[in-house]
């Protein structure tokens, strides 16, 4: 099967530090950034090589070479393409942090390379260079691999081969990314001329996001017209296969955005219920759930302001029904050492995430020993709610209000 076609490198990063993928491989620690492998690009380097060495690839119709020589420069130029994938995310990585925005790591997976950001640039000013001097990285080692080429190419068809390849496909890497469908570079150099001219980070992102999201429908129409007319399976299926990574990241990243945005600045302390109800821990079972347990989620075990311990029904679940007599509160609940608290200045969304991350729906919120209260789910949510209720609507939303009431007036 001809497998001439060159995967386009689709890269992104984004204002979480949450982990994306399961997986990865750390490979390297650079300025303080992990470098992590996802086990999917050993799939396409496997694939690069195969199509750039096999009997039908590129180097085959090129050059009068063995097969195992032909093997041996495509490993080469595809670890050297990961190699520029890594430059290119790095750019985008060591000017955000001169910027002071941190970033936790790299991840090198099938599609290309994603870097996690901490949080969003300060100003657009800051976003559109931390988004354009990836692409800008791939024109250079482009142009970098295009000199060497014209020194080389004539003394040595391997070197030849390698730079020649790396410059086009770095050319082809840079072009990709700056189609502006967020939250691809491109994506993101639109935002940030849109965040500049409309003052509103939120409105930005929600326009490229949607660019995002047309691009993300062209690309699959194009690997689908690819399929069919040209036969070109192996590049058709990639396309689509980049289409619905960009489609899936432009959809969530707008609302990952506007959640920030409502809970920005809210803390546990402010969102935290004080109401709750407490038992002493030599309580016993039955009694606790005669008296608690059908009316509330979970019950904290105290001794006067301190917290031992939280007891839902799901730990009562595992003692048998005989032992519920006899068998105190105390010897059943989750101990405060095995609890995930917080403190009243914690960040909600980072209480969110760690009910998120442990799948659990409420947090105690303690200040030294004593507890405060507790921050569950249920009352983010209806916060989120309330706050997105209150905000006020963005232009197209506006216009589409007054279409809708316009009949009715
Ligand atoms: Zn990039």
């Amino acid at each position: 099967m001809p497998t001439r076609a060159v995967p386009a490198s689709a890269d992104t990063y984004h204002g979480q530090a949450e982990e994306i993928l399961d997986g990865n491989i750390r490979v390297a620690r650079i300025a303080g950034i992990d470098l992590l492998i996802h086990w999917s690009w050993f799939l396409i380097f496997g694939f690069l090589t195969y199509s750039l060495g096999a009997d039908d690839g590129l180097y085959a119709e090129m050059f009068d070479w063995a097969a195992r020589e032909r093997y041996l420069i495509g490993a080469i130029s595809a670890f050297l393409f990961f190699a520029s994938v890594i430059a290119h995310e790095l750019s985008h990585s060591l000017l955000a942090l001169r910027l002071g925005i941190p970033v936790k790591s790299i991840t090198i997976f099938i599609f290309g390379g994603v870097s996690a950001l901490e949080r969003e640039p300060d100003n657009a000013r800051h976003e559109f260079w931390i988004a354009f001097v990836g692409p800008g990285m791939s024109f250079l080692l482009a142009a970098v691999f295009g000199v060497l080429w014209f020194l080389f190419a004539g003394t040595s068809t391997h070197i030849g081969a390698i730079t020649g390849y790396l410059s086009l496909i770095n050319v082809a890497t840079g072009a990709f990314n700056l189609v502006p469908g967020y939250p691809l570079d491109g994506g993101r150099v639109l935002r940030s001329i849109l965040w500049g001219l409309k003052r509103n980070l939120l409105v930005a992102t929600r326009i490229a996001a949607r660019v995002g999201t047309l691009t993300a429908y062209l690309l699959m129409a194009a690997g689908i017209f690819m399929f069919f007319s040209f036969g070109n399976i192996i590049g058709g299926i990639w396309l689509i296969f980049i289409g619905f990574f960009l489609k899936n990241a432009s959809e969530t990243s707008y609302e990952q955005l506007l959640l920030d945005q409502t809970l920005k600045g809210v803390t546990a302390g402010s969102l935290m219920n004080r109401t709750y109800e407490s038992v002493p821990p030599d309580m016993a079972l039955q009694e606790l759930i005669d008296k608690h347990l059908f009316r509330t989620r979970f019950v904290a075990v105290m001794v006067e302001t301190n917290l031992l311990g939280v007891i839902t029904a799901s730990d009562i679940k595992e003692v048998p029904q005989t032992e519920w007599e006899t068998r105190s509160v105390y010897r059943t609940m989750t101990p405060r050492e095995k609890l995930h608290v917080v403190q009243p200045t914690t960040p909600i969304t980072e209480a969110l995430q760690i009910m998120a991350e442990h799948d659990i729906h409420q947090v105690p919120v303690i200040a030294t020993y004593d507890l405060l209260g507790f921050v569950t789910r249920g009352d983010v949510l209806r916060f989120i709610e309330f706050r997105a209720n209150l905000r006020p609507p963005a232009q197209g939303e506006r216009e589409q209000e007054r279409g809708a009431e316009a009949p009715l007036s």
